[in-house]
């Protein structure tokens, strides 16, 4: 039997776009359902070897932040972020403006933090429910928790479950007029605990460590929080890459990353060449963002490859989808995706556009990020800015046409 819930919003997936949605709403004194597959973040493994790596909060999630009004937690609970440097060089980046540093995982403590002080009257968070099919007609949701499956019945469906979405599938599934399009370029990546002599980096920057292979380090919250900080390096390839044994790892950092080393214990070198080389270039654009009683935000409606966005943008999505919201009757609701889809879709195969143009380890792509930054065109950099959208990067980009033709 279909119940009917009290909660006639729900949202699918306690990621940040799921969580900065449901806080959105929440500060509308609208109530909200979230279900999430895993557990919570609180109780959840603190470093998962493969998600462990440093996310900076800059531009599109601070002005989505600011918007719910989480900064203090987020000054709280997380490191501050001051920029980029290169090691080995003098060469600084800096960020300006409010800005943090942390794990998935502490982002995710940081805004369930904010949930649990203020809003558990309106957000009803159903942790370890996987949702295993979704009829965006009917509003229809099918969860399974612990092996019970229930079925219950909603006016509207806010899919933020990531780049697997069920949501997405369900709209592919059940509306002729929702088509979507799969890209991949070959960007991979693997993590690397920095174990030692970590002291001598500054947490409140990003470190690249070398661009042959593309390293990027950066720490996140130990176990007890900011005092305690664990340091994690993304070693991104253009390949999937395994090493048979430590001393090959360690012959392959010692010819292209020799910097890495000096942060590096054979412990971690072993743990490393056991862990898997993720394939992270996979993109996903849809023709629309919306469909039947359901809207996708963040992952769900337009995954790309990582290029320090995926959780700015995500949450940034979360916060356009609330300016446009117009009311609850079904005419409201129209009007509301219809808005939403004007001002996102444009923005997401925006940054769909920024991050295939940085395959790593190309050399000819390196290359081209160093000549845009000499015309103040590094769409890398530029996609931080607060103050642009997507579009106006690569609007801007647009001037040298040339440079990003190959
Ligand atoms: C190697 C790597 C490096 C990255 N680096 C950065 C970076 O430096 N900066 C940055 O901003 N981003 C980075 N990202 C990307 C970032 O993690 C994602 O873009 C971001 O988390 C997307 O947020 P989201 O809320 O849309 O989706 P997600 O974070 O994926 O959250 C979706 C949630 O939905 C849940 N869910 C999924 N399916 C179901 C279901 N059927 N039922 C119930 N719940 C479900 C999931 O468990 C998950 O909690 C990186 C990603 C990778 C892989």
């Amino acid at each position: 039997m279909t119940q009917t819930n009290k909660n006639n919003i729900v949202i699918i997936g306690a990621g940040p776009a799921g969580l900065v949605s449901a806080i959105a709403f929440a500060r509308r004194g609208i109530s909200t359902t979230v279900i999430e597959k895993l557990e919570h973040p609180e109780s959840a493994l603190r470093f998962d070897p493969n998600r462990s790596y440093t996310i900076d909060i800059t531009g599109h999630g601070l002005k989505a932040l600011r918007y719910i009004d989480a900064c203090e937690q987020f000054e709280q609970h997380m490191i501050p972020f001051k920029g980029i440097r290169i090691y080995g060089s003098n060469f600084i980046d800096r960020w300006n403006d409010d800005g943090w540093t942390g794990s998935r995982g502490d982002i995710l403590r940081t805004l369930m933090n904010l949930v649990e002080e203020h809003y558990t009257d309106d957000i009803q968070c159903e942790f370890e429910t996987e949702v295993v099919s979704v009829d965006v007609h009917a509003g229809i949701v099918t969860t399974c928790k612990q092996g019970i499956h229930q079925t219950r019945q909603f006016d509207f469906i806010i899919g933020a479950d990531g780049g697997g979405s069920v949501v997405r599938q369900a709209m592919v599934d059940q509306i002729p007029e929702f088509t979507t399009t799969y890209s991949e370029i070959p960007n991979y990546a693997t993590m690397l605990e920095l174990d030692q002599n970590t002291d001598e980096l500054d947490p409140s920057y990003l470190y690249v460590m070398s661009t042959n292979p593309f390293c990027v380090a950066g720490a996140i919250n130990g176990e007890s929080g900011k005092d305690k900080m664990r340091w994690f390096c993304a070693v991104g390839s253009n390949h999937e890459v395994h090493y048979s044994a430590v001393i090959e790892a360690r012959r392959h950092f010692q010819k292209s990353a020799p910097n890495l080393l000096r942060f590096v214990s054979d412990t971690s070198l072993i743990k490393f060449t056991q862990l898997k080389c993720y394939h992270i270039g996979r993109q996903v654009t849809c023709s629309q963002l919306y469909g039947g009683k359901a809207v996708l935000l963040g992952d769900a409606a337009a995954p790309f490859s990582p290029i320090g966005q995926g959780i700015n943008a995500a949450m940034e999505s979360a916060m356009i989808f609330d300016q446009c919201y117009d009311g609850t009757t079904p005419e409201a609701l129209e009007s509301t995706v219809q808005r939403y889809n004007q001002r996102w879709l444009p923005e997401a195969k925006a940054i769909a556009w920024i991050s295939e143009r940085m395959v790593y380890n190309k050399t000819s792509h390196i290359l081209r990020m160093k000549i845009a930054q000499l015309f103040g065109i590094n769409i890398l950099s530029n996609a931080k800015k607060t103050d642009i959208d997507y579009t106006q990067v690569k609007k801007q980009a647009d001037r040298l046409p040339i440079l990003w033709a190959w």
